[in-house]
């Protein structure tokens, strides 16, 4: 037994060692990518329920893989998140992001499409992230209005002070807050008063069994209710059928995100849909 539990441990650590080198293998692989700016923004479409048509986007970032292809974020991101390697992803996307906007201001169809950009809690704890989110809506010379940050009650609880003030500074310079994956953290509700989100994303674990489990449609319909008693504005995320589509939206959830309307799609399938969506 002795032996056995000897030889188990060598396996444990060689497992162990595996997988820490595959990390560092990774690491080193993502170093790279942003000196390469191998990450590219998907857009997907928030749909406005009240004035049925697209009004606003998430980007979400992929990897341009060389020989893997794109890749998806819940590959990296975390040990991204972990190396401090997002602040640099992080910039990426937002310079892109602003690119686009840019881009899109001379089109009247896309012009008043304001972009959420995920802002991760390592990139929350770095001092320069206001001045650099300025200094990059100067130099591309766009509007504050376009743009929103999203960010999760989680982040929010774990330095709740200095996310206060963060997030103040970033309001007033006229940029608006998402509140993320609403219901899947703690205290939802005691940051929903104490910040002034404009507005929260309810999760799309909630969503997903609106139909068959009538406790996840009871806690839907309140959250829409509460969030309208504070002012702020809600989105439900990942609706995929139509179903959902329309509980929510008599429930008067006021915007919709999911593979119902669309997936994440890159910046010119993103346009021809909003122009789509815009001639009917
Ligand atoms: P998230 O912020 O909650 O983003 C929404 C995720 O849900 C996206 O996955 C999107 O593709 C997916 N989704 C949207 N609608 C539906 C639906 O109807 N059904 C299903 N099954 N899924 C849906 P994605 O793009 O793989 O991103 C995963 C996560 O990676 C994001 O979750 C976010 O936490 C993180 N992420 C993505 N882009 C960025 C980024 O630029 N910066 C940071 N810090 N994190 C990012
Ligand atoms: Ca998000
Ligand atoms: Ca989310
Ligand atoms: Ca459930």
């Amino acid at each position: 037994a002795k032996e056995a539990g000897r030889n188990d441990f060598r396996f444990f650590t060689q497992e162990m060692n595996a997988e820490a080198h595959e990390q560092m293998v990774l690491e080193r692989e993502i170093r790279k990518a942003i000196k390469k700016e191998e990450f590219v923004v998907y857009y997907q479409p928030v749909v406005d329920v009240k004035q049925g048509r697209i009004v606003s986007c998430e980007a979400l970032v992929r990897w341009q893989h060389p020989f893997k292809g794109l890749v998806a974020p819940n590959y990296f991101i975390a040990i991204a998140e972990e190396t401090g390697l997002i602040d640099g992803i992080g910039h990426l996307v937002l310079k892109q992001v602003c690119q686009q906007i840019q881009k899109w201001q001379n089109d009247p169809v896309m012009k008043d499409i304001r972009v959420a950009v995920n802002l991760s809690p390592h990139q929350l704890r770095n001092n320069n992230l206001v001045h650099d989110i300025e200094k990059m809506l100067q130099y591309y010379g766009i509007s504050a209005g376009a743009l929103a940050f999203e960010i999760t009650e989680t982040q929010v609880m774990q330095d709740p002070e200095g996310t206060a003030v963060l997030l103040d500074d970033i309001q007033a310079l006229g940029i608006k807050i998402y509140l993320d994956d609403f219901g899947t953290g703690y205290s939802s509700l005691n940051y929903l008063k104490r910040f002034s989100f404009d507005v929260l994303k309810i999760d799309r674990s909630f969503i997903m069994d609106v139909e068959v489990d009538s406790g996840d449609a009871a806690l839907v319909e309140a959250i829409i209710v509460m969030a309208h008693k504070l002012g702020i504005k809600v989105v439900a995320e990942g609706v995929e059928t139509e179903n959902q589509r329309q509980f929510v939206a008599q429930q008067e959830c006021d915007l919709i995100q999911g593979f119902y309307y669309s997936r994440p799609i890159d910046a010119e399938e993103m346009s021809s849909f909003c122009h789509l969506n815009f001639a009917k």
